[in-house]
């Protein structure tokens, strides 16, 4: 018998057939004798339908209700979701955030899980109940809702598998595993059987949105085994696992991409030291984040271009925040939403030479033009346009013998 997390993302919980199938999914669980906790989505499309209300009403919604908005989503899959249990005869009941409470701190809409009071919980596995939770949100400790950024149920589900000491957290979606690269956009796309909690953090941060990162992070510092499965086939997943486990036979090990985000180019500034601190304080005090970051060695010691990037939601009020910025000169400013970023992810590329030259070889190939880079131990992105996403990805996984 097992102690299991097991978690529905919204295109699993879409209508109410498919919660009486994911509902029937756990009824088995339970009838082999293990104790399950379920997490839900919102019913798929519900949150993006929630945003969009919010914003007939106002561009910057108030954040604290932004949340007690969003999170009613999450709630309505849980109660129908015990419902439907309680219906096929288990003992099952909804637990929304407060009443357990699962606790956050952080920026409404982006905050994270502090705390888990399980003794409740406990309880019910216990008296042989299974609980459903939605997922995707907590209460702040002044007692307002708080939602955990947008594919927050994943952390949710992380965090209470941690929390009540489950032996695994299974997470359920509409792909049978994570593969080499998003199968939507390159059908040569493999499964991959397990993959180190690094490497699955990198390929989440950088756009695989099969998991949360936030999650995975999550998972990997608190050694909670995650199994990507389907709602909708039997299919063995992927194992998000510790490295020790995986043996690495490719020098990748996936590509992921993203249409998040926006370059900003400032051209002619003043070379001197502290210029790079004087244009990134005023963003940082605003909560932007900034990713990948070229500044041109000056011709003449005196002006040199900086090009960065940052999310593209936050393009319009860097760029305000950038003119107003009085300790900062330069001639111009250019900037760019129709870039993406694609990566290559894998722990192989420590060893193997060469990784970054391939990479680059099959962009040019396809003649698509690289406008910034950035590396790390384990990846390297690119920013190209936007347009050329899908034919960048494919190549550089023809490439890399992922196929
Ligand atoms: P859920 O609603 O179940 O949380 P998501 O839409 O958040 O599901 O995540 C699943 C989707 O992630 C898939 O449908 C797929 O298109 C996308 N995806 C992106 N990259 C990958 C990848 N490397 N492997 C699998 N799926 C991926
Ligand atoms: N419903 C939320 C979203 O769409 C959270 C989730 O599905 O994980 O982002
Ligand atoms: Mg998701």
């Amino acid at each position: 018998m097992s102690k299991i997390v097991v978690k529905f993302g919204g295109t699993s919980v879409a209508n109410i057939e498919r919660i009486l199938n994911a509902a029937k999914l756990i009824k088995s669980k339970v009838d082999e004798g293990h104790q399950v906790v379920v997490v839900v989505s919102a019913m798929s499309g519900v949150t993006n339908d929630l945003i969009k209300k919010s914003k007939e009403i106002d561009q910057n919604f108030d954040v604290e209700e932004y949340d007690a908005l969003l999170s009613t989503g999450e709630q309505v899959t849980s109660t129908l979701f015990a419902g439907a249990l309680k219906k096929m005869g288990l003992k099952s009941r909804s637990w929304l955030s407060w009443q357990i409470p699962i606790v956050t701190e952080g920026f409404h809409s982006n905050s994270r899980i502090v705390s888990i009071e399980t003794t409740k919980l406990n309880k019910s596995l216990q008296q042989g109940e299974t609980p459903v939770v939605p997922g995707f949100q907590g209460v702040s400790k002044d007692f307002r809702l708080s939602t955990l950024g947008r594919g927050g149920s994943d952390a949710s589900a992380v965090a209470l598998a941690k929390c009540i000491g489950a032996d695994y957290c299974e997470i359920y979606t509409d792909v049978d595993g994570v593969y080499t690269t998003n199968p939507a956009i390159n059908p040569k796309a493999k499964k991959i059987d397990k993959i180190s909690y690094e490497e699955m953090l990198e390929m989440a941060s950088l756009g695989a949105k099969v998991m949360q990162s936030n999650s995975v992070q999550q998972g990997m510092m608190n050694d909670v085994e995650i199994h990507v499965r389907s709602t909708f086939t039997n299919n063995k997943g992927t194992s998000i696992t510790s490295d020790d486990k995986i043996s690495y036979d490719k020098v990748i090990t996936g590509v992921a991409y993203s249409k998040d985000d926006a370059k900003i180019t400032l051209i002619g500034v003043e070379d001197r030291p502290g210029i790079a601190a004087s244009i990134f304080k005023p963003l940082y005090e605003n909560n932007i984040s900034v990713d990948m970051i070229v500044q041109n060695v000056s011709a003449d010691n005196k002006k040199t271009d900086v090009t960065f990037t940052i999310k593209r939601e936050d393009l319009d009020k860097s760029v305000n925040l950038i003119k107003k910025n009085s300790n900062l000169k330069f001639e111009k400013i250019n900037f760019d939403d129709k870039v993406a970023k694609v990566s290559i992810v894998g722990a192989g590329m420590i060893t193997h030479p060469g990784v970054a030259f391939k990479m680059f070889k099959a962009l040019s190939d396809q003649n698509i033009n690289i406008l910034v880079i950035s590396t790390s131990e384990i990846k390297i992105s690119v920013l190209i346009d936007e347009t050329q996403t899908q034919k960048a990805v494919v190549a550089i996984h023809t490439a890399f013998d992922l196929d």
